[in-house]
């Protein structure tokens, strides 16, 4: 069967056609999935022969629900859903002031193997198709009954490592007779792969990127992200500089603050050494702990004397809001409990 959500507007106008339908109905079918309908007898304006080629031949498959965590102080859900093939990802709604942001998962599980991450602690399953990454989004959409404004592809998974399936995402959510997501509302984050930054900047110039870097040094960060030894930090750091010549646009850092591996004053000091003059962001994380990786998190007080220190030198940074404190589990967790029943 075709699942239809792994489709672009003109691959159902194509699929229509070859049901001997006009290229319009595959805009209507289009619109339909977007509004969120499973069922093709409700897509009135379509005629009943093309309805019952679709029933034989396509589902609009939503993700299997294995779990969901709700915060009663902030409205935070956190799901686990089951994907075909056995695997799992997690997926996180969030309420802000501006708007509710979806954090969804581009790979099950990931090969980049960052030492403090529950999400690689097994590497990788699969990547997630386009249509899987959507589901994310209209699954949640239809659990909570709210519209999604944001999305940050920050989940399990390195979205560079899955980039032809990423970019199909982004380009069937930006659609505007589907979801309609402006590009600026979308945030790809990477553990820096060098050579897809520089293809990223040119392909998808306003959608909104993210670096992990957690370490200073090369000698630092390769102990934590096996990446670095590929890409080291003086590359990535070009590759962000690049990234700003080509969009005019800053790039966010992101920094998970490990209590004695990268937490120290001297740290920031190097932090800001590396990013001056930069148009950038530092958003400071402090880890979610993971018992396996051992670990262990420098806590929101020294994230926000690591802020202040970031902040006199002259580089922006905030220290991540935490959302769904009493649901709290760190990235990957759910997906980690699970693997190990
Ligand atoms: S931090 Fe990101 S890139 Fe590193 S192992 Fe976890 S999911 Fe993969």
């Amino acid at each position: 069967m075709i699942n239809l959500r792994d489709m672009t507007q003109k691959e159902m106008s194509g699929l229509a056609q070859s049901m001997g339908q006009p290229a319009f109905r595959g805009k209507q079918l289009f619109g339909w999935i977007y509004k969120g309908k499973r069922d093709f007898r409700e897509m009135k304006n379509l005629p009943g022969v093309f309805i019952q080629s679709l029933e034989e031949k396509c589902v609009i498959d939503p993700l299997t629900l294995l779990e969901c965590r709700e915060s009663q102080t902030d409205g935070t859900k956190k799901y686990l859903f089951g994907l075909d093939g056995g695997s799992a990802v997690e997926t996180v709604f969030m309420k802000y002031k501006y708007g509710n942001s979806v954090c969804i998962s581009s790979q099950a599980g990931c090969r980049m193997g960052c030492a403090f991450c529950a999400s690689g602690i097994d590497g990788i399953d699969r990547n997630l198709t386009a249509g899987e990454m959507i589901s994310q989004i209209m699954d949640v959409e239809a659990d909570t009954g709210e519209s999604v404004g944001h999305v940050v592809v920050m989940g399990t998974g390195e979205p560079f490592d899955n980039y032809d399936n990423l970019a199909k995402f982004i380009r069937l959510i930006n659609d505007k007779d589907g979801k309609n997501l402006g590009m600026r509302n979308i945030t790809v984050s990477t553990c820096g792969l060098v050579p897809v930054i520089d293809r990223f900047a040119e392909d998808f110039p306003q959608v909104n990127l993210a670096i992990s870097l957690h370490g200073t040094t090369d000698e630092r960060r390769s102990a934590i992200m096996p990446i670095n030894k590929k890409y080291p930090l003086r590359e990535v750091i070009d590759a962000a500089r690049r990234y700003t010549e080509k969009t005019g646009r800053r790039v966010t850092f992101e920094y998970a603050l490990i209590h004695g591996e990268n937490d120290s004053n001297a740290d920031m000091d190097s932090l800001c050494r590396l990013l001056r003059g930069m148009i950038c962001h530092v958003n400071l994380i402090p880890l979610n702990q993971v018992e396996d990786t051992g670990f262990k998190s420098s806590g929101r007080h020294r994230a926000e004397e690591c802020m202040d220190r970031l902040e006199s030198r002259g580089i922006p940074a905030t220290v991540r809001r935490q959302l769904g404190a009493d649901i709290d589990g760190a990235c990957g967790q759910l997906r980690l409990e699970k693997l190990k029943k």
